[in-house]
């Protein structure tokens, strides 16, 4: 039987990243995905320029039921760290909006220098490898594969980094948490995240125009979390950033909030435009602040077509809360067909943060999205995989 010190489940961000440490270290790894190809979801990543970390990422934006224990391994391995790979390979790369980094090039970039990483470090990697099974004994673990390489092989160290369950047509599968569960660690309860948020027919039908526009800077409330970014309106209800962002604490029969103009006094701004110039139409000037089919929407849902100068201010407020007060009960979300991350996870509370060893369990680790921890969108998650991926990486 062939025997690894360590074998890494799953050759994405997190367990190449993993990989590719342990491996610098001297240990003997194979990976192993069930995939033709490593590194899928970073290709299709970040519109194919994968958004790799953010200059920003702390803790507080990301998601866990413990939401201290992302910060060991955050701190262990920076996205000050990443820039310096990503350099050391002389990817060029760009800030984009809100401290966001992308490669200039392609997403393949970050691919080839996980994979130059691992075949530096001597990393065997095996794609379309199925694993049936997994034993563990006194000497570790013993790992029954099926597929293009088959039969047993055995580990000291057995490294879980198997993503989450979205976009299951590319290969997302609930194998991390069933491993968890039978290895006794808790599960917390998954849901998609970072996805378009969706209407009931009957909102839909009367949104329908509204489709394909976009609003640069609108402030989406859910509770007490807000984020001002783009919104956009889809033919099944609102996407965007911001919509994307909230989707992550939104909960099914909540309101949003949505602010169109978020810092306009929207009621003091038209009273000043009616009493400066009362011929205007309404849509026209809201148009001076939001696309024009969207105002012309807005004046026509409040019975607002004529002249400012023809408008109560009961009317103009009733606009202004149109444009910023705008409260609507999403049905529900695309869920994992589009969703970007999977929120929840194997439960922390088993796991060491500093390691990602599971405390019951010596010699099996989970990282990356398998793991209760999500991050914002923005780069955050990919820094989820790197951190955790490189901590368990120290410690197999
Ligand atoms: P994954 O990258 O999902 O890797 C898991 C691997 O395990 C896969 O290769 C899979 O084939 C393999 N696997 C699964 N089950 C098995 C099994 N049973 N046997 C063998 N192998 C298995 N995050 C960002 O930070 N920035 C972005 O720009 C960004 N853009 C995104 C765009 C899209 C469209 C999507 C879907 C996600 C995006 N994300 C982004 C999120 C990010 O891709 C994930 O959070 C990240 O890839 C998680 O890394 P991971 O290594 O934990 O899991």
């Amino acid at each position: 039987m062939q025997s690894f010190d360590v074998v890494v489940i799953g050759a994405g961000a997190a367990g190449m990243m993993c990989a590719a440490e342990a491996g610098r270290r001297g240990r003997s790894v194979l990976v192993l995905d069930h995939a033709a190809a490593p590194g899928e979801k970073i290709r299709i990543s970040g519109g194919g320029r994968c958004n790799f970390t953010n200059l920003h990422a702390a803790p507080a934006n990301f998601i866990s039921a413990n939401p201290h224990f992302c910060i060991s391994a955050l701190r262990r391995y920076t996205q000050r760290d990443v820039i310096a790979l990503v350099d050391r390979h002389g990817i060029a790369w760009q800030e984009k909006t809100l401290g966001q980094l992308f490669c200039d090039g392609s997403s393949r970039q970050i691919i080839d220098m996980l994979l130059a990483e691992m075949g530096r470090a001597g990393v065997t990697l095996r794609l379309s490898t199925r694993v049936d099974s997994v034993e563990r004994d006194a000497d570790g673990f013993v790992l029954a594969l099926a597929g293009e390489a088959t039969g047993p092989v055995r580990c000291q160290s057995l490294v879980v980094a198997t993503g989450g369950r979205s976009i299951p047509k590319m290969g997302a599968t609930g194998f991390g948490y069933d491993l968890a569960a039978r290895f006794g660690l808790k599960v917390t309860e998954t849901r998609p995240a970072l996805v378009p948020l969706t209407f009931e027919p009957a909102l839909l039908e009367r949104l329908k125009p509204l489709a394909g526009i976009a609003v640069d800077a609108a402030e989406i409330g859910s509770g007490r979390t807000r984020f001002r970014e783009a919104m956009l309106f889809t033919h099944r209800g609102l996407s965007g950033p911001s919509i994307l962002q909230i989707s992550s604490y939104w909960r099914e029969g909540q309101e949003i909030e949505v602010s169109m103009l978020p810092g306009t006094d929207v009621f003091e701004w038209l009273r000043g435009a009616r009493a400066a110039s009362g011929r205007r139409a309404l849509h026209t000037v809201l148009a001076e602040a939001l696309p024009k089919r969207l105002a012309q929407a807005i004046a026509d849902a409040e019975g607002a077509a004529g002249n400012l100068a023809d408008l109560s201010d009961k009317v103009l407020r009733r606009v202004a809360e149109a444009v910023n007060g705008w409260r609507v009960r999403p049905a529900g979300s695309e869920g994992y067909r589009t969703a970007e991350v999977t929120l929840g996870g194997v439960d922390t509370v088993g796991l060491d943060s500093r390691t990602m060893e599971a405390k019951a369990v010596p010699g099996l680790y989970f990282i990356g999205e398998v793991v209760d921890v999500t991050g914002w969108l923005g780069g955050y998650n990919f820094q989820w995989a790197w951190s955790s991926g490189w901590s368990a990486g120290q410690a197999v």
